[in-house]
């Protein structure tokens, strides 16, 4: 039998449904009287029928609210109730709606809506918990004028706009810009301000705040930073100034994601603003950077012009995404970022695209919308950008975003309207490329050459493989950057952009004296799996020759991944001339120690299982992990001679600075470090641990010697210095996880959610401790199935506190059915376990179901 359907079936919403609402909403005015258990929510707004609806019908979203009084032009009125919302008559004219509800901010553990955190007021309304403060059409099509009355405490009271007046005990704020719900903030304190001002081009001052609980306000200046470049940057580059006399940004220890865009107010998980050099990572200073950048963009690509539905996320998120890695390309590394980013892809988003969680960029139904703020819609959807912006080249692209600010300000708009406005600047035609929005699953690119009479021809095949619910995939546009290299090294042909755009296609180079030697996909022009019979031998040379950083890099990882493959499945030693590749780079001083550090980082183990899966290998988890420590020692054996002197290269004088040179000599220093640790006892990690002045160097020393099963003692003194300090903390707890032997994994997990600064209420400490446990690959896997039971049993308790970080990291489930058929079973037992728990969130059950499904 199929299992049995849930008492009450979730509800689908489509894209095809999409139905505007039947009025406008002029103006919102709310009054809060803030109180833990009992807030009061007044809220006096202002409806207009549209003359044109064809829905005319009058229902306000609200969820968990107590109704306490509604009335429309100040008569009593008894709407009709029911879980989701109310309906009610209404007056076939402008009428004023005015309504008071009551809600528990102190008793909200989801953190969306009103919620509280150590103390403090604070909201999270995307995607949809507006409804859970006050009724109200939630939907961000609907965009209205906010007018904000704060009362009821003594402290810092903030929400959107400019403020108007404040006083003992109240404040007073009005936001100009119409905007929908979802980015309505609130946030109400014993607070401190990190100020500083802003003037943009055209001459007006901004006010700007980081605002953080006392003993915090040390860790504000690098964020401030970032936010200043972020903002010149954007008029730089965009032509975008800031529209407000303040902006703030709030930092909070309990968050369900990064941080959010919230017009005026941006509101920060607290590890991703707040940043000090000896509590905070380099990789830790490169994200709030690039954070701050995001949310700050989002004033433009996400509040000015606004999605029509949530179907249309990626119009917002996708962009925004974009335009924050251009901003970190042009900060620090461009090459660098695209080598991480693209890592991120295939870790993150390829296993989504091609397992039972795949969606479009732009996905046509969900139950629940939280459930898609995905590495799709996000990264994929960024991608999917910088190929229209390699079609159409920089000044069409620039021209093409100046008509969409142009048109669209104001406005909630679709992937259409986005799309129309490159075809009018353009004069291109886009329905092909359309697909890239409306099909999921990773196109395969194969690759077959010839070469005769000096004309060198590639003919390319792509194909996407089914994925659930859509069987059929149509060829789509692949912007495919090539260069050629001479066999000598010299580039013969430089990077030029074919544009396929049928299944299959040849593209032909003329005049060549000798076959070249191709470097295909350059930069990464295309989020697609390239398929290609490249020898050892060239893939050598292109990590020896190539001029472009991102393929010279990718030929070392495809190295990097033969050879452990080879190692788990023929039991093959590591590959000698991969090894010598690897050492002739490293000792090379004129390439840029952060791209060495990239080269010398090995392929992640859940890569690995990837890669195998793809070839039609069961990966097994201990082989895996084996291969891996087989052949990190072995590269520092045969690095031996040269480690120590390439190691004190790294050591870096004077004081900590978080750029990105300081960042790329300190990652070769990690990675050095890793290495020199399997050759010398921990005898330089417990050196660097000890003289260690700033987090990054700590924290590497430390997770070098705990890898080494060498650091009890420095453990415990990492643990007294930093036990108050939360956002240390959590590396601390996720580091336990992160290094312990597979064997030792879940047990440590185990033992870390009963200790005694475990929380699960706090989502970043359960990250730091779950979220390691699905990271440490051979840990998890065990094949006894203890870490799956461990990591259902916490998400089924989590379930009932916060659906939504729950079902967030049952992703760590999705690529189940790559592994052996015990293993499976043991995953099918304890999803339909974390199924069958009494009142699971539609969140979760989401999830859960559509894994399962695969
Ligand atoms: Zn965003």
């Amino acid at each position: 039998m199929k299992d049995a359907s849930p008492a009450t079936q979730p509800e689908t919403v489509y894209l095809k449904d999409y139905t505007p609402f039947g009025f406008d909403v002029e103006t919102v005015e709310l009054t809060f009287r803030l109180a833990p258990a009992a807030t009061r929510v007044r809220a006096r707004i202002r409806f207009v029928p549209k003359a044109q609806a064809t829905d005319r019908r009058f229902f306000l979203h609200g969820e968990q609210l107590s109704l306490i009084s509604a009335r429309i032009d100040g008569l009593e009125v008894t709407p009709e109730i029911t879980p989701t919302g109310l309906s009610c008559d209404v007056p076939d004219r402008p009428f004023i709606w005015e309504s008071e509800v009551e809600i528990n901010p102190g008793a909200n553990t989801a953190l969306e809506g009103l919620y509280m955190s150590n103390g403090m007021y604070c909201t999270q309304c995307e995607a949809e918990g507006f409804r859970k403060i006050t009724y109200y059409p939630d939907r961000p099509d609907v965009m209205s004028v906010f007018t904000v009355r704060i009362e009821g405490t003594e402290q810092v009271l903030l929400s959107n706009g400019n403020p108007v007046r404040a006083g003992d005990g109240f404040a007073e704020w009005h936001d100009p810009w119409p905007k929908p719900a979802y980015l309505f903030a609130l946030v109400a304190g014993d607070l401190l301000a990190h100020p500083d001002r802003f003037t943009t081009r055209s001459g007006k001052e901004v006010q700007l705040n980081i605002w953080v609980r006392p003993g915090d306000e040390t860790k504000c200046a690098f964020g401030m930073e970032a936010l200043k470049k972020s903002m010149a940057w954007d008029e730089q580059v965009y032509g975008r100034e800031y529209d407000l006399d303040v902006f703030n940004i709030v930092a909070v220890d309990d968050f369900n994601m990064g941080a959010m865009e919230n017009k005026g107010l941006n509101i920060f998980n607290s590890s991703c603003v707040l940043a000090s050099p000896e509590t905070s990572t380099d990789a830790n200073f490169e994200r709030i950077e690039a954070i701050i950048a995001h949310e700050y963009f989002h004033n433009w690509t996400g509040n000015r012009i606004t999605c029509r539905d949530w179907f249309q996320l990626c119009l917002k998120e996708g962009l925004t995404v974009f335009r924050d890695a251009q901003f970190t390309a042009d900060m620090r590394s461009a090459p660098v970022k695209r080598i991480e980013d693209v890592i991120d892809l295939r870790g993150r988003q390829f296993p989504e695209d091609g397992g039972p969680l795949a969606h479009p960029v732009r996905p046509e139904a969900f139950q629940e919308i939280n459930n898609f703020y995905t590495a799709t819609v996000y990264e994929k959807g960024a991608e999917v950008i910088g190929m229209l912006k390699r079609l159409v080249g920089d000044a069409d692209y620039y021209k093409a975003l100046d008509l969409y600010f142009a048109r669209h300000d104001g406005q909630a708009c679709t992937i259409e309207d986005w799309l129309t406005v490159f075809e009018d600047a353009t004069g291109r035609d886009l329905a092909q490329f359309s697909n890239w929005y409306s099909q999921a699953g990773t196109p395969r690119l194969q690759v077959t050459e010839a070469y005769d009479d000096g004309t060198y021809t590639l003919t390319f095949r792509q194909s996407t493989p089914p994925t659930p619910g859509q069987p059929h995939k149509d060829p789509k546009v692949i912007p495919i950057a090539v260069g050629l290299l001479n066999p000598n090294g010299d580039e013969v042909v430089p990077t030029t952009v074919l544009e396929m755009t049928e299944a299959e296609q040849s593209f032909a180079f003329e005049g060549l004296s000798a076959r070249p030697v191709p470097s295909i996909l350059r930069d990464f022009s295309a989020p697609v799996i390239l398929e290609r019979d490249t020898s050892a031998e060239e893939r050598a040379f292109l990590l020896a020759h190539d001029s472009d950083p991102f393929n010279r890099w990718d030929a070392g990882r495809e190295l990097a991944k033969a050879s452990r493959i080879a190692m788990v499945t023929e039991g093959a030693s590591p590959d000698a001339g991969y090894l010598e590749a690897l050492k002739v780079l490293v000792r090379d001083d004129s390439l840029d120690p952060a791209f060495r550090a990239l080269v010398l980082s090995p392929p992640g183990e859940t890569e690995i299982a990837q890669a195998l899966s793809d070839q039609g290998v069961t990966p097994d988890p201990d082989a895996i992990h084996d291969a891996s420590e087989t052949f990190a020692q072995t590269l520092a054996q045969s690095l031996a001679d040269s480690l120590p002197r390439l190691f004190a290269a790294t050591l870096v004088d004077g004081p900590y600075q978080p750029d990105a040179t300081g960042t790329g000599l300190r990652a070769l220093n990690g990675r050095l470090l890793g290495l020199l640790t399997r050759l010398d006892g921990g005898e330089a990690a417990a050196r660097q641990f000890a003289g260690a002045d700033n987090m990054t160097v700590q924290n590497t020393a430390l997770a070098c010697l705990l890898k080494a099963e060498k650091g009890a003692e420095q453990n415990l003194a990492f643990f007294e210095q930093w036990q108050a300090d939360r956002l240390v903390m959590d590396k601390w707890f996720a580091l336990q996880v992160i290094t312990a032997r597979p064997s030792h994994a879940v047990a440590v997990a185990g033992d870390l959610t009963r200790h005694p600064l475990f929380t699960i209420k706090n989502p970043n400490r359960f990250r730091a401790v779950m979220g390691a446990l699905s990271m440490n690959h051979a840990g998890f896997h065990q094949a006894d199935g203890s870490g799956y039971r461990l990591l259902a049993d916490q998400l089924i308790a989590l379930d009932a506190l916060n659906p939504q970080t729950t079902a967030r990291m049952c992703t760590a489930f999705q690529t189940w059915k790559r592994y052996d058929a015990e293993r499976q079973d043991k995953i099918r037992a304890d999803l339909e376990r974390i199924k069958a728990a009494p009142g699971l969130s539609r969140d979760t059950n989401e999830m859960v179901s559509r894994i399962l499904d695969a």
